[in-house]
């Protein structure tokens, strides 16, 4: 196939800076060098920018997934140094400086970077995907959303009650922020917004399973944190599972500890393995596949090329790596930007990284949240209020932060989700859809 150049039409000969990822750290990098005499080209898989703290709910029906991403061309519209690509990265070509993209074309760069993020590790089982997607795509939270309400729907006519109770019980694998997270938002579902609209199941007495192989959830946050998280949770009636591998996922439902629990819907969120950047530059990664940086984000041995966010590991001031969020990205890209700037139109040296906590967050329900700025700590409604601050804030457009205020409002009053549309094809339970004559299950009393 030949080979097409898609390098945008040259701005005064400058130097052209390829960004791989138009995520939190791709995008951040990208709007710094807005305006200046650089040329830009972002080449993202998708045509949207996408919040992903948010995905959550928009697996729990409470946001529709165009509330929390947004046109990538929209954001950057205003920089005309910059040019957008949508397509698939499949390779770096180090010795011609070109990235190659999978429809055959390529774009040559002067310094690239890339900032491609992260996917779920099912630590060697892959073929768990299937039936316990992980949270990272639009197209996962409208998956897990689909088998959500289908699980119910399917309850609602189904007679034989283990079936029933199989059918609506929820198990999230993982008990970090994700997995929180889920666990609260689809047991406020069922427990508020399900609860009335059903007419043969008793939707709050859904059960929700928060499974996590380590001795405690948000293993991230100080003790009493993840202390008081757990509480919430189990007043909200989930099951918290503490210390307690998984040993097998399978369509309908999850074996722990030798036992086979049986489930309509089954979510991961259990560990994070880098996007394959590392392998295309042919650099030796950590263990989750992150490519090692240098304190000025630049990958060592490879002139003009950086990584950042998700994909690149760096050490904090403490020596640990820097976490892998948003708030990371984002700095990191922001640092580059403004980085590759001074030294491409004034020659200056490239300057160390410096992270700023600006505090880990998760949200455990209704008025309850776990704030985490290292010396203070926050738990509770002030801390729900601040969570929701800080997510509006970092929503991008106006447009996006009115919706979202509105919506979070209504619901906090009503108790309702919006969102409640099963869209997909063929969104049965992994529990199957097997044929089955019709009996009128029975009408619940009350
Ligand atoms: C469910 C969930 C909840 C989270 N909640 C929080 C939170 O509350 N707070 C927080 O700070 N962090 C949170 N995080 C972590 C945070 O989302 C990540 O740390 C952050 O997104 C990393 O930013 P990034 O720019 O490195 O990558 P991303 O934001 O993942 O962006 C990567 C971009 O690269 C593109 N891309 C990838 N591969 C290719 C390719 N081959 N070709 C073309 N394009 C490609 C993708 O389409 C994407 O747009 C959460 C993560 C998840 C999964």
């Amino acid at each position: 196939m030949p080979h097409l150049d898609r390098t945008p039409a040259p701005v005064n000969n400058s130097p052209h800076v390829v960004i791989v990822g138009a995520g939190f750290g791709g995008l951040a990098c990208a709007e710094e060098l807005g305006g200046t005499n650089i040329r830009v080209t972002v080449i993202d898989r998708h045509n949207y920018h996408l919040f992903v703290p948010l995905l959550y709910q928009v697996a729990t029906a409470a946001l529709s997934p165009a509330d929390i991403a947004e046109p990538i061309r929209r954001i950057l519209s205003r920089h005309p140094n910059i040019d957008v690509v949508m397509g698939e990265v499949t390779g770096i070509d180090l010795a011609q400086r070109k990235v190659m993209l999978a429809d055959g074309s390529f774009v040559p760069y002067d310094r690239l970077v890339l900032a491609t993020g992260s996917s779920y590790n099912y630590f060697g089982h892959d073929e768990w995907a299937e039936v316990a997607p992980g949270l990272k795509t639009i197209e996962n939270a409208r998956a897990i959303r689909a088998r959500l309400l289908m699980s119910f729907e399917q309850a609602e006519m189904c007679e034989d009650p283990a079936r029933q109770t199989a059918l609506m019980t929820s198990i999230i694998v993982g008990g970090g922020p994700t997995g929180v997270e889920m666990a609260g938002s689809i047991a406020e579902l069922a427990r508020h917004a399900l609860a009335r609209d059903f007419r043969r199941i008793d939707p709050r007495a859904a059960k929700v399973l928060l499974v996590e192989a380590g001795p405690r959830i948000l293993a991230a946050f100080p003790e009493d944190l993840s202390n008081y998280a757990r509480r919430k949770l189990e007043e909200l009636g989930v099951v918290v599972l503490t210390g307690q591998a998984v040993e097998k996922i399978e369509p309908g439902g999850v074996t722990i500890g030798g036992r086979f629990i049986p489930a309509g819907t089954i979510v991961w969120g259990a560990g994070i393995k880098a996007s394959p950047a590392g392998q295309w530059l042919g650099v030796e990664t950590d263990r989750a596949g992150r490519i090692p940086v240098a304190p000025d984000l630049s990958v060592p041995g490879l002139e003009g090329v950086y990584a950042l966010g998700d994909t690149a590991v760096l050490a904090g001031d403490d020596g640990k790596p820097l976490p892998g969020l948003a708030q990371v990205a984002k700095q990191q890209g922001e640092h580059l930007g403004r980085a590759l700037e001074a030294s491409l139109s004034r020659g200056e040296a490239m300057p160390a990284f410096c992270f700023h906590n600006r505090g880990n967050t998760a949200i455990v329900g209704r008025s309850a949240a776990v704030f985490d700025f290292g010396k203070r700590r926050l738990k509770g409604w002030f801390a729900w209020v601040l969570w929701a601050i800080v997510h509006v804030y970092l929503l991008v457009g106006f447009e996006k932060r009115v919706l979202v205020t509105m919506q979070w409002l209504w619901r906090y009053v009503t108790y309702q989700r919006g969102a409640r549309l099963i869209t997909r094809d063929a969104p049965a339970s992994p529990l199957g859809q097997e044929a089955q004559p019709f009996v009128e299950p029975k009408r619940r009393q009350g």
